[in-house]
């Protein structure tokens, strides 16, 4: 279950952070092209938050939609499905620009609100 590492990296995170601190909501921003599903990773964040200082945290999950640009045409569009494919040409020959993030936005503590910690973006989390 992919769910579950990229739970167990945002605990981590979280956890390095809050240094002993309680941690209330943790905010992350999930790309489209991660293929993350809500669902399964809030049930593995409160799974492995258990007995941590992040119990009971709600977790908070933003949706960053795939972008890509086109290398035949030079068109940005909005990558909705798989295989990747220029809206306007139909070419599969994309860079993308957007989809692919996997980061903590904002952390928020007992008694402070952290923001902006990134997690490993592009890495095996
Ligand atoms: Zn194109």
């Amino acid at each position: 279950m992919h769910e579950l590492s990229i739970a167990e990296g945002i605990l981590e995170l979280a956890r390095r952070h809050a240094a002993g601190r309680r941690v209330v909501k943790v905010e992350v921003q999930v790309g489209h092209l991660r293929q993350v599903v809500p669902d399964s990773l809030q049930f593995a964040f409160q799974l492995v938050c258990q007995g941590t200082a992040l119990d009971g945290a709600e977790l908070v999950i933003a949706h960053i939609p795939a972008a890509g640009r086109c290398r035949d045409c030079g068109a940005e569009s909005v990558l909705d499905g798989f295989p990747l494919r220029c809206a306007p040409c139909g070419g599969l020959d994309l860079d993308v620009i957007a989809g692919d993030e996997l980061l903590v936005d904002a952390l928020e503590l007992e008694d402070e609100v952290a923001t902006n910690e990134r997690m490993g973006h592009g890495s095996h989390v």
